[in-house]
């Protein structure tokens, strides 16, 4: 180590290189005396001027020559941290981080040693930032996005595209566990989805809370997964919150998965698991409110906004919205004769009897005590009075039992649809649905009756 005479690393090395030229000069006679030379030949003036004078000058040009070698490099080295360091303070408070690549900052490490060292340490540093910079930005980027957002299908849908965008994923798949089972909420270029829900890999995942990563070897096509092309990994990755297991994510890519990738997955995956586990409380909670507990059909208030909704979208797209009023004939005896409570597995009963003629789309809601209303999308009048037939006979048939008791019971129906009762708006359609229901009930009960263009058949 160089003993420090000044602040200036240069200015040492000035006093040094130039210091031992001048010893050098001052000792060289002695040396050449020591090596035989006349003394009268050595220790003039003149030659000591001159051996001064050439210890001074090698003294000079060797500091020179290390100014020339070392200063530059240094100096660009210097140069490029200030460019660095003004432009990612800048990118802070402008937010374009568009100058900041690590190719753009990063200087040329040419020399193996000590400078080419600091050089390379420079550029893996700033490498190194430039990544942190990026994982935060997609961090926050990722949990913004999904910290507001309620609706399930919409969540999943935004989660996958982040995943898809932030990783070199090419295909993946976003599956939610509802009581025991994995549906499939969102995925991409992925050709048959339900084979994932039967994997034991997603199994294993989700068992064991840990991800699964599963390498392919090259050119191998699994034509059941994927789209368009050939899969060199696939990872899973068990979705939670505190420690309840919501689904899984399974990203699929072309090549392996860089380990930037991996550990910035795990950070997603703890924002998505919160994101997801608020998502489905908030569509339990919708669910409980649109619910009734009985029946397990939408309530009166939620069944009202449906219908409105039915009706508009009949308007809107020119198909034909089918409408059945029901009752339970007699209802009060069966509730006089065995209780509330048989009553209330009576109507349980009617519902499920129900629901087992219905098609999907089709909605049954809980209108009053016990009666429902049902709504059809897309079904006419003859559609619904096939089915409003096959719902009657289906609670005919069916019974509930108390004890040895085996109980019976029917329903009336009233029946029409949108446009060919061309109705004005939709709670005219339902109470023409209801004076159907009333002429069923004068006529003796467990029928069907259909009003078409407000002419009972
Ligand atoms: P009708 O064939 O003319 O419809 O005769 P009904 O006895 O069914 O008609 P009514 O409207 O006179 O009686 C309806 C009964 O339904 C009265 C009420 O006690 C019963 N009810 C309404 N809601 C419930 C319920 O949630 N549970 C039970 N157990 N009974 C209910
Ligand atoms: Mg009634
Ligand atoms: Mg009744």
């Amino acid at each position: 180590m160089m003993l420090r005479i000044t602040k200036k690393l240069f200015t040492d090395l000035a006093i040094w290189m130039i210091g031992f030229g001048l010893l050098n000069g001052i000792l060289f006679p002695i040396f050449a005396y020591g090596l035989g030379i006349e003394a009268e030949q050595v220790f003039t003036v003149t030659f000591w001027a001159a051996t001064i004078t050439a210890g001074l000058i090698t003294g000079i040009i060797n500091y020179a020559l290390a100014m020339l070698v070392v200063k530059p490099r240094l100096k660009i080295l210097a140069d490029h941290m200030h460019i660095v360091e003004s432009t990612i303070s800048d990118a802070n408070f402008t937010g374009n981080w568009s100058n900041c690549s690590a190719d753009i900052c990063r200087v040329e490490a040419d020399s193996d040693d000590e400078i080419g060292e600091s050089a390379r340490a420079f550029n893996d540093l700033v490498e190194a930032l430039f990544r942190a910079h990026k994982i935060e930005t997609a961090v926050n980027d990722f949990s913004k996005t999904l910290s507001s957002q309620l609706e399930l299908d919409i969540l999943s849908k935004q989660a996958l595209d982040l995943f898809l965008q932030y990783t070199d994923a090419m295909a993946g798949a976003i599956l939610i566990e509802s009581s025991g089972e994995l549906t499939i909420s969102a995925h991409h270029g992925i050709t048959d989805s339900q084979y994932l829900i039967n994997s034991d890999h997603i199994r294993k995942a989700q068992r064991t809370h840990q991800c699964q990563r599963i390498l392919f070897p090259e050119n191998i096509k699994i034509e059941a997964l994927l789209a368009s092309f050939n899969p060199r990994e696939i990872i899973v990755i068990p979705l939670e919150f505190k420690n309840i297991s919501l689904g899984v994510i399974v990203l699929a890519a072309n090549k392996i998965f860089d380990k930037d990738v991996t550990r910035m997955l795990q950070l997603f995956r703890h924002s998505f698991g919160l994101a997801l586990n608020n998502a489905l409380a908030h569509s339990n909670l919708q669910r409980i409110a649109a619910l009734d507990v009985l029946t397990g059909a939408y309530n009166r208030r939620f069944g009202l906004t449906r219908l409105k909704e039915e009706f508009n979208r009949a308007i809107r797209s020119d198909t034909s919205l089918g409408i059945i009023m029901m009752d339970i004939d007699h209802f009060k005896s069966v509730n006089d004769t065995y209780g509330h409570m048989v009553g209330d597995r009576v109507l349980g009963q009617i519902a499920e009897s129900t629901y087992r003629a219905l098609r999907e789309g089709d909605v049954l809601i809980r209108y009053g005590g016990e009666e429902f209303l049902i709504l059809l999308p897309g079904a006419s009048c003859a559609n619904s009075l096939q089915l409003g037939e096959r719902i009657r006979r289906l609670i005919a048939e069916s019974t509930v039992q108390d004890g040895e008791q085996s109980i019976n019971f029917t329903a009336s129906l009233g029946i029409t649809a949108f446009p060919e009762n061309n109705v004005e708006g939709e709670l005219e359609l339902v109470k023409h649905a209801d004076d159907a229901l009333y002429t069923a009930k004068h006529q003796g009960r467990n029928q069907v009756v259909l009003v078409q263009n407000n002419f009972k058949t």
